[in-house]
């Protein structure tokens, strides 16, 4: 029986009714005007019932959520949301009591991870670890076909372990994460720094001078434009996570590692660092059995995931 996936993001809820091999049968994404629990939980309602008309009004068992956020496990309680403003909000008893059938709510990347395991890059393997660079920088443990989520269900933040004792300050408050350097939104914040100090003409041509327009691929081009302050920022981010992400398969272990989010997908140069620093300073033991491969799923893997997880 096909079961209901809701992706809750900070601007929009999508819901699709998927079947049991992760394949989308109707979907519908609906905006959110308004960022009250309740009015954000009637939305998404609203796209629960379209999806379901447009499957054809057949039957779902269970409904998964994935959000972005520090979730409590078995509760669904939204501990943090940063992009709703949301602070210990009961989404999952909210959203069953107002759709009738039990609801799971998991953090968006580790719904991500499961789709991509079941219904992507991932099929097939039982150990896998999957990375995403886009606005921040986040990643799921697959281990023995199970999502290791930590005593307090926050196991997998790899944009916050500390690269630079005493660094840069991330979004989380604190000094020196990884997020900080390579995560999207810091990308384009230092690519600001320097269009700012003067030492950048390519960038500033690129962005036609307003700082606004700079993305994380215009930094790439300058970079490979061959501007040394453009270098600079584009390479330490790049062999950043290339380390964090070798360390990470050290200990893990896994049989693959999937890359996903926009940073990577559109950014190759960066990508490249991360697979050749993975190739050359993880573990030659870890690595034996190591696949790297490519997020399949695209905007849909935390979707079908949610919806797998239900
Ligand atoms: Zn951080």
């Amino acid at each position: 029986m096909p079961t209901l996936g809701i992706d809750l993001g900070g601007t929009n809820a999508r819901a699709a009714v998927v079947d049991a091999q992760g394949q989308i049968l109707a979907s519908t994404k609906l905006a959110l005007t308004e960022r009250s629990p309740a009015a954000v939980v009637e939305v998404i309602a609203q796209a629960a019932a379209s999806a379901m008309a447009g499957a054809g009004g057949v039957e779902v068992r269970g409904c998964g959520v994935g959000a972005a956020g520090q979730i409590h496990r078995e509760t669904g309680v939204l501990a943090v949301a940063p992009n709703l403003g949301w602070r210990n909000v009961p989404l999952g008893a909210l959203l069953a009591e107002r759709l009738g059938r039990t609801v799971r709510v998991v953090n968006d990347l580790a719904a991500a991870a499961w789709g991509e395991l079941h219904a992507g890059a991932g099929r097939g393997a039982h150990d896998v670890y999957v990375v995403f660079v886009g606005s921040g920088v986040g990643s799921a443990i697959i281990s023995n076909n199970q999502l290791v989520r930590g005593a307090g269900g926050v196991a997998g933040e790899l944009g916050h372990t500390k690269v630079v004792p005493g660094g840069r300050r991330c979004g989380c408050g604190e000094l020196g994460c990884l997020e900080a350097y390579a995560g999207g939104h810091n990308l384009i914040a230092q690519a600001r720094e320097l269009l700012a100090s003067g030492r950048s003409t390519v960038l500033a041509e690129l962005a036609e001078g307003d700082p606004a327009r700079i993305t994380p691929v215009m930094l790439e081009h300058a970079a490979e434009a061959g501007e040394p302050g453009a270098r600079e920022i584009h390479e330490r981010a790049g062999q950043m996570l290339g380390m964090a992400i070798a360390n990470m398969v050290t200990v893990l272990n896994p049989a693959r590692l999937i890359l996903g989010g926009g940073v990577l997908m559109h950014c190759p140069g960066i990508r490249r660092y991360v697979v050749e620093g993975v190739q050359a300073l993880s573990s030659t033991t870890a690595r034996e059995e190591l696949l790297i491969a490519e997020a399949e799923l695209g905007d849909d893997s935390g979707i079908i995931g949610a919806a797998l997880l239900a």
